[in-house]
């Protein structure tokens, strides 16, 4: 199935053709669909995969379809293992929305906050953020969660072995209920499985 048939807007479209992309990979030809009808998503994929886009793509254009004439406030939260990890969710959803009036930042540990309180002041719709330092900023009263509508846990697996779960647990319990979860995964394991239980509601799951 090509690009064009999957519900992506032009600009999305045009962007991707720029990157060079000529088909969807595998696991983008079964998400992207998925993620567009606003079901909840367990996708088992490793790194390399093009697992990326596969959720940052049907994201933006959510986004596009939602657009509405408020000011910018964090609609998709995208929360990511590590700092590099983060840093390149932000770069490829900056690369993709880029002719979009879509803002996105990625917060992370290990940098001074008071740029990125700044950067949040000024109004995001996709935020990445790794665990520590969203529950610092939010404790600082840096972030707003009633808007969000979209939560990707991106290598939730990862995000248990580093010991995120408190982290995990106390940022969902400060989501609205009604929103839409993606779970990306390398492994299906009994602890990721028990995640997700907690996540998400109804799942589509895909194993590549
Ligand atoms: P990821 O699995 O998200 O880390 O992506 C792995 C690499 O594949 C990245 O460098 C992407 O830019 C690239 N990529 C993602 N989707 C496609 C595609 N449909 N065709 C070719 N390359 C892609």
């Amino acid at each position: 199935m090509p690009f064009s048939d999957l519900g992506l807007c032009t600009e999305l479209l045009n962007t991707i053709t720029d990157k060079g992309y000529v088909e969807p990979s595998p696991i983008q030809s079964k998400a992207i669909p998925v993620v567009l009808s606003q079901r909840d998503l367990i996708a088992i994929a490793q790194t390399g995969t093009g697992k990326t886009a596969s959720f940052s793509l049907p994201i933006l254009q959510r986004l596009v379809d939602m657009q509405r004439a408020d000011a910018h406030c964090v609609k998709a939260l995208i929360i990511a293992p590590t700092r590099e990890l983060a840093a390149q969710v932000a770069a490829n959803v900056a690369t993709y929305g880029r002719n979009m009036n879509i803002r996105s930042t990625a917060v992370f540990g290990g940098v001074r906050i008071e740029p990125q309180k700044y950067e949040l002041e000024q109004g995001v719709d996709i935020l990445i953020a790794t665990p520590g330092r969203l529950v610092d900023l939010y404790q600082q009263g840096a972030i707003n969660f009633d808007h969000v509508e979209i939560l990707v846990l991106d290598e939730a697996d990862r995000m248990l072995d580093l010991g995120f779960i408190d982290h995990i647990h106390s940022i969902q319990n400060l989501l609205p209920k009604k929103r839409q979860t993606l779970l990306f995964s390398a492994t299906f394991s009994k602890e990721v499985k028990a995640l997700a239980a907690t996540m998400v509601k109804t799942p589509i799951t895909i194993e590549l």
